[in-house]
């Protein structure tokens, strides 16, 4: 029987080798790591569940839940405290909170962006004009265009940028609007105005929280994975240095083995899965190659609850670039979800991004930690002195899905044809988010199930 191999044991290759086992196909996943799970890592200190890298996933993505719960892990499934759904930004040193029935870039109660201490008063008119928006079909733009021309600039500074700086870790100017807020480009070509379009489908946001997560952290996800996966898959620990094709249809080569595969999957980063391809094809390395990723920098910081002097009122802070801070956000982990923090302490979550987390790559566990506790402490104006700390850098990890990034998509599709049984998966494609990795493997696998040649990829959707 054909055998297909998988570069990589992220969420994405694990997925793909759990999809493959349920068509009956067996498989061979090479992850150059001793531990599977990629980004995806929690860990325990003390009493504390701490996530390395992604923390829940948006429950609008309903297909996640229904592998979570073929996985068993249904009855693990926590959702977000979204009574105490609240985002504060950072305006002029103060957190001002984001209006509460936000949408990403705009409330579906849109009165709200009126009272918001967020805005100026210029501003406030730019939105109520915004409302009265003819429909239109633009050329791609680059997010910061987009949300210039339907906003002003103020809500680029203080909306656009700090919500999508976590999520890729790049600027707007440098994000493609139809990758990266794909529905609002739709509300545009709809209705004119995104106000409207979010007031019209606000039936869309069906009750219940808006992020999900599991209750012993999202590393049980990547776990259950890995124990699910069927007696026919084999799982190697080394380092991929080639996928060539071969006799039996592709070859990877390896640091110590090589296997020959009828399939295989990269389901690396994009630039890695170029690296990989040289020998296949030029256009299509260099069109891998092109799509850049950046660096992320999570730091977790445990302090005593008792005399704690902040309300943690919300899910977190997200600090604009325009503020000249080094953190981009910080989210407030007791209130988001239940029962991480240990009792009597309070576990924040703070992210680097872009050139500020490229520093930090460089930096001591130490100095990262202070700097990330002395930004804070100041924004917050919380009094206990740190009592635990720990950074976990994430080189290259964030795809920047800019201008263009559909066309470069495609261009790599194109190439990908010609070579039948080549698969690409991973976050660098068609959507970044724990939910879209895991259904684009889902496809692959669907797709080599019924011969497929390649699988050609969906429009990307909300991270
Ligand atoms: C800090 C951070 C927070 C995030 N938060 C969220 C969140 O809350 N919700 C959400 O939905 N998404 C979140 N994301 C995004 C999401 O976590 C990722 O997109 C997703 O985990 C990517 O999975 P992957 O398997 O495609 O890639 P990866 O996890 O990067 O896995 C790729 C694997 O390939 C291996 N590999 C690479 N090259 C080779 C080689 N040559 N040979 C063998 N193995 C190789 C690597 O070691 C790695 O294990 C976050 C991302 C980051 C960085």
């Amino acid at each position: 029987m054909s055998r297909v191999a998988i570069v990589g044991g992220g969420v994405s290759g694990l997925s793909a080798a759990y999809y493959l086992g349920r068509h009956g196909i067996p498989c061979t996943l090479i992850e150059r790591e001793q531990r599977l799970g990629g980004i995806v890592r929690t860990e325990r200190f003390g009493d504390c569940l701490v996530e390395a890298g992604p923390d829940s996933w948006l429950a609008e993505k309903a297909w996640m839940l229904d592998l979570v719960r073929e996985l068993g892990l249904g009855d693990q499934v926590v959702g977000s405290n979204d009574n105490r759904r609240r985002t504060y930004i950072v305006r002029s040193g103060r957190p001002r909170a984001l209006p509460e029935s936000m949408r990403l870039l705009a409330p579906s109660k849109p009165w709200q962006a009126a009272t918001s201490g967020l805005f100026g008063l210029a501003s406030k008119a730019r939105m109520a004009g915004e409302w009265f928006r003819r429909p239109r079909t633009l050329r791609e733009r680059s997010v910061a265009e987009f949300v210039e021309d339907h906003f002003g600039r103020e809500a680029v500074e203080y909306l656009a940028q700090p919500l999508l700086a976590g999520v890729y870790g790049s600027p707007p100017e440098n994000l493609s609007a139809d990758s990266v807020i794909p529905r609002f480009v739709e509300y545009e070509r709809q209705y004119g105005s995104l106000l409207r379009g979010v007031w019209k489908n606000r039936e869309r946001h069906r009750e219940g929280p808006l992020f999900l997560t599991l209750r012993q952290g999202m590393g049980s996800l990547t776990d259950a994975l890995q124990q699910h996966l069927p007696e026919t898959c084999e799982v190697v620990a080394d380092e991929v240095r080639a996928v060539q094709p071969s006799a039996a249809g592709w070859r990877v080569r390896a640091e110590r083995g090589a296997w020959d595969a009828s399939s295989v999957i990269v389901a690396t980063p994009a630039p890695e899965a170029g690296r990989l391809l040289a020998g296949v094809d030029d256009a299509l390395a260099e069109g891998l190659g092109s799509i850049v990723y950046t660096s992320s920098v999570v730091v977790a910081l445990v302090y005593p609850q008792r005399g704690f002097g902040h309300p943690l009122d919300g899910f977190g802070l997200l600090i604009p670039r325009a503020e000249r801070g080094t953190l981009a956000a910080c989210t407030w982990t007791n209130s988001k979800f239940s029962g991480r923090a240990g009792p009597g302490k309070v576990l924040l979550r703070a992210f680097l991004a872009g050139a500020d987390a490229e520093r930090a790559l460089e930096s001591s566990d130490e100095s990262v930690s202070g700097r990330a506790d002395a930004e804070l402490r100041q924004r917050m104006g919380f009094r206990p002195a740190l009592e635990v700390s720990r950074a976990y850098r994430w080189p290259a990890a964030m795809p920047q899905y800019s201008v263009g990034h559909t066309a470069r998509v495609s261009q790599i599709e194109e190439r990908l044809v010609r070579f039948p049984g080549l698969h690409l998966a991973g976050n660098g494609y068609a959507g970044l988010g724990l939910p879209d990795c895991v259904r684009r493997s889902e496809r692959i696998a669907r797709a080599i199930a019924s011969g497929e040649a390649s699988l050609t990829t969906p429009a990307a959707g909300p991270p």
